[in-house]
């Protein structure tokens, strides 16, 4: 299966919410909170389910950097000093999208 590569990516710091193109013609929509509570790191999410952190508090957490890591994923940094986070495409693109149309199919895993 062809891999879906971000076309473009756009960071609005101001009110915390990136938006990214992708190949396919999907455009994504997250918010810098979302992300990072969401991290997949092996220190957010532990080994196995049970050892995942529940990150909380990060209403006003930023973006502070996006680095391309090959051709597969996106390592992004957050202003908390967090930055050992590796977003691969597959991820972004389907499990984390915010999305209208993603956000219709997960919303009940949004309210906190
Ligand atoms: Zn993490
Ligand atoms: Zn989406």
């Amino acid at each position: 299966m062809p891999q879906t590569l971000p076309t473009a990516i756009r960071n609005y710091a101001a009110d915390g919410h990136l938006e990214i193109d992708w190949s396919d013609g999907h455009q994504s929509r997250y918010s810098h909170e979302h992300l990072r509570v969401r991290c997949p790191c092996a220190s957010c999410r532990g080994h196995t389910p049970a050892q995942a952190k529940v990150i909380t508090g990060k209403q006003n957490i930023r973006i502070s950097a996006i680095d391309p890591v090959g051709n597969y994923a996106l390592k992004i940094s957050f202003d908390d000093g967090h930055d050992t986070g590796l977003y691969d495409f597959s991820q972004l693109r389907h499990t984390l999208c915010q999305c209208n149309e993603h956000q219709s199919e997960s919303r009940t895993e949004e309210i906190q």
